[in-house]
This record gives structure tokens, sequence and C-alpha cells, in this order.
């Protein structure tokens, strides 16, 4: 695992978080304290969430629904026949597949 590091902005030592204020889901002031003793600078940083690569498992039903909802009302029977011609591929390709013990991976995963 790769731990992240904060530099001193006046001697780039390497900076101890002292603090972490979460502001916002997406946003956190972090304190930190300069380790060089002849320094001794005490600054605050600011850690934004940048992007998605893959969506969370856990909002994932979330997004359906949302994505359901923005469809117009007479779209919708085409968007749950094509959903069943899907699960209907999918399950043929399972009794196909030899068990792996590997996750298959998402169709529904977005490109990043
Ligand atoms: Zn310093």
């Amino acid at each position: 695992m790769r731990v992240m590091r904060i530099y001193c902005p006046e001697c780039d030592e390497v900076a101890v978080i002292k603090k972490t204020n979460r502001k916002h889901a997406h946003i956190s002031d972090v304190y930190c304290a300069c380790s060089n003793v002849e320094c001794g600078h005490t600054f605050v940083m600011n850690m934004t969430f940048s992007h998605t690569l893959s969506p969370s498992a856990i909002s994932h039903g979330h997004l359906i629904k949302e994505l359901i909802g923005s469809i117009a009302e007479d779209k919708r029977q085409e968007m749950i026949d094509m959903l069943r011609m899907v699960q209907n591929d999918d399950s043929k390709a399972q009794i196909n597949e030899k068990p792996t013990g590997q996750p298959s991976p998402s169709r529904y995963r977005r490109g990043g």
C-alpha cells in the first residue's frame, strides 16, 4: 500500500499530518507539521476528490434508479426489453462458462 506523503513547502522535508478537518465528502483540510526541527513550519493543505475510475458497488443501485428516472416513460419499456435480452445472454453464458473463481468483468463498468 502506498501512503501519501506531504512535503513542507518551505524546506522540502517530510511533514506529519496532525489533524484532518473533513469539510465535505469531497473536501478536507489537512493540518501538517514539518518534521525538520530547524524549520518547524505548520501549515494546512487542501485535499479534494477528483473523479471516479470505477463506480462504487454501494451506489450502483442508485445510479441505475437515476438513469431509469431520466428516460422518457415511453422509452422505458424498450429499455426493460433490452435489459431482458442482456440478462438472457448472461444466463446462457454462465451455463457455457467454466468456473474460474475469478469475478467476471462488469458489463456496466465505465471506461476511464
Ligand atoms: Zn519545513
